[in-house]
This record gives C-alpha cells, structure tokens and sequence, in this order.
C-alpha cells in the first residue's frame, strides 16, 4: 500500500493468518484445534456444530436449548443459520403445543385421557 518498489523484496513473506470461528484469537492455518479456547477448526469441529448434531440435539435432547449451537456454529452458512432458527422455533412451538394437550388431556382423566395420550405418541 504505497510503499516503494525497492521494498518489495526486503517485505517479510505475507503470513496467511485465519481467526478462531468461537473465540477470534489469530491462530496458524495448519492449527486443528486453537491454541487459546481448544476448539476444534476446520474438519475438527465438533459433531454438535454440524447440521447433523444440531439436529439430533434438538430433536433427541435439547428442543429450544440447541439454538446456541446453531447461532454459533462455523458449519452453517447465515441462510442455514435463519432457516435452523425457523426450525428449531417452530419445533419448540409443537413441543409446546403437545405438553399443553398432554395436560389438557390428563385434567380430563379417565381412560379417555390414556387414549388421547396413546394418540399423541402416535399409537393407534
Ligand atoms: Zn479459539
């Protein structure tokens, strides 16, 4: 950037610098894990940061308490980032759906209650 022709030479080699994806330390591009949060980069990024492990997380474990994963996550782009948000909302407000006619159902009592919850957990 404005430096004279003559310099060129005498300039260090240009070190390619990448950023930590969790923490943003300055690590070494060859770095599988940071030297300054441990995370893992690259390839070596946790499962529960894939769309995969998110979705498992979701689904199997967590509900709404996954959302930190896909907001943070260095393996979504910022549309799959939207679209997880839209997905994991939209699954929390079924989960929420189901418990409150689960409770609904189980106010009522009685065998008819036992059968709706069989319904509910989809058996006929
Ligand atoms: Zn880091």
């Amino acid at each position: 950037m404005g430096s004279p022709r003559e310099d060129a030479g005498a300039a260090p080699p240009a070190r390619v610098l990448v950023e930590c994806w969790s923490c943003k330390a300055v690590i070494e591009p060859s770095d599988r894990y940071c030297r300054h949060c441990g995370t893992g980069q690259g390839a070596d990024v946790g499962w529960y940061y894939t769309p995969w492990g998110i979705t498992v997380l979701t689904l199997l474990l967590l509900g709404p308490f996954a959302l930190p994963f896909a907001l943070k996550s260095p393996k979504l782009t910022p549309t799959g980032r939207r679209a997880a948000v839209v997905l994991i909302a939209a699954y929390t407000g079924y989960l929420a759906w189901g418990c409150w006619r689960l409770f609904h159902q189980l106010q009522l009592g009685g065998s008819a209650g036992a059968a709706d919850l069989m319904l509910l957990l989809g058996r006929p």
